[in-house]
């Protein structure tokens, strides 16, 4: 998507040789017509098929899911949490993610309530990195037997293995921006 690596160019910040830092419309404030036209992209990818609910994983997917559910004829938006909280149901699917960015893992939940057997179900996230996010959502659809349709990535960083890994696992990625590297500050883009 032309439009998004311009925003990338014009608002991204690189930090070492593999992170990218997108506060200013993406991850801290957030640019809503530019997430609304994040949302119209993901449908152009994912009009042919039929999609009941998005899922996706606090707290930087919530916001894109969102707006993209408003071109999918609003359907809902369910987020995993990674938060300890009180008031959610015992009864939860639940997985592990290992976070390289953080160097620890942690414990991602989703209500049983929210995830329905044969249920069609788009997941979608920030970033795809190593993956581990994307499969841990992927964890929770299939222990909930609904459908896994495929997964929306806003930007993947494709010198990381998060593709290798997912498309290994039969499953359909579609992401928005692919950084090819990250070199003494200067982002190159994938070619496609
Ligand atoms: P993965 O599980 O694919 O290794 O990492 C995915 C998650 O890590 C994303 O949802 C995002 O929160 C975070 N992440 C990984 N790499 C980056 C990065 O370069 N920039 C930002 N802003 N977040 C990242």
């Amino acid at each position: 998507m032309r439009a998004l690596e311009e925003k990338i160019l014009k608002d991204g910040r690189v930090s070492g040789n593999d992170i990218l830092k997108v506060d200013n419309f993406l991850n801290h404030q957030l640019d809503i017509a530019f997430l609304n036209e994040i949302g119209k992209e993901f449908k152009e990818r994912f009009k042919d098929k039929k999609i009941d609910k998005i899922l996706t994983i606090e707290a930087s997917g919530i916001a894109i899911a969102s707006i993209a559910s408003q071109h999918f004829g609003s359907v809902p938006v369910v987020f995993a949490k990674k938060v300890e909280s009180k008031n959610l149901d015992k009864d939860v699917y639940e997985t592990k993610v290992y976070s390289f960015t953080k160097g620890k893992e942690y414990s991602v939940k989703v209500s049983k309530k929210y995830l329905n057997k044969d249920e069609n179900i788009l997941v979608i996230d920030d970033f795809l990195a190593n993956g581990r996010a994307a499969i841990g959502l992927k964890d929770l659809v299939d222990q909930s037997e609904a459908n896994l349709v495929g997964i929306g990535i806003v930007i993947e960083k494709g010198f990381q293995e998060g593709r290798e890994l997912l498309e290994t696992r039969g499953v359909r990625l579609e992401s928005l921006a692919i950084l090819d590297s990250i070199e003494n500050g200067k982002i190159n883009f994938r070619q496609l």
